[in-house]
């Protein structure tokens, strides 16, 4: 099962992938993991990527197309993956076709979560405070300012690729805005 899933930040993209991998014993492949990971560690991706993550813009399509591809090589992705940020940009979405032609592998859908943009600055806001109640690091970009950006970015650069998706027939469209349980319900009743 190889899935992929758009939506804008905060529409629940993250929290569907994790209960997914559970589900189909698959691992949630998210872009956005990857490169705070590389911050992290400091190493020369994460060194090129820290400034432009912490003002809300996007990465460039070379650093990503690169990580994905190698992740996806890796042993734990044999029987599929859910792509969870990534694509974000509609020449990424071309490197991935070709990336996935050139390894004989096939997408099985894209999931789009569909929410009200008004509800999330407030999906955000709670983040941020679970996050601290349970004693975790909040996201540097999980602030007004680089969420406003964060949210422009998506709009000018992610939403067009529901349109290409549409185009190619893979796209499935989902109601972001219920109960975490009903989401899922509905995802799987796609995959089905
Ligand atoms: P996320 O965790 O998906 O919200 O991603 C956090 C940040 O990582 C984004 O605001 C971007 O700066 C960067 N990022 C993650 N995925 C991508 C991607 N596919 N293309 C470009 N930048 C990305």
């Amino acid at each position: 099962m190889r899935l992929i899933f758009l939506g804008p930040p905060g529409a629940g993209k993250g929290t569907q992938a994790k209960l997914l991998t559970e589900r189909y014993g698959i691992p949630q492949l998210s872009t956005g993991d990857m490169l705070r990971a590389a911050v992290a560690q400091a190493t020369e991706v994460g060194k090129r990527a820290k400034a432009v993550m912490d003002a809300g813009q996007l990465v460039s399509d070379e650093i990503v197309n690169e990580i994905v591809s190698d992740r996806i090589d890796q042993a734990d992705c044999a029987k599929g993956f859910i792509l969870d940020g990534y694509p974000r940009t509609v020449p990424q979405a071309i490197a991935l076709g070709k990336m996935l032609d050139g390894k004989g592998l096939k997408l099985d859908a894209v999931i789009e979560l569909k929410v009200d943009e008004a509800a999330l600055v407030k999906r955000m806001e709670n983040r941020v405070a679970e996050t601290i109640a349970a004693g975790g690091t909040v996201r540097s970009d999980d602030n007004p300012e680089a969420f406003k950006r964060r949210l422009t970015e998506y709009r000018e650069k992610t939403a067009p690729l529901s349109e290409h998706y549409a185009g190619t027939g893979q796209l499935r469209t989902v109601d972001g805005m219920a109960e975490v349980n009903t989401v899922t319900a509905e995802i799987e009743k796609i995959l089905a």
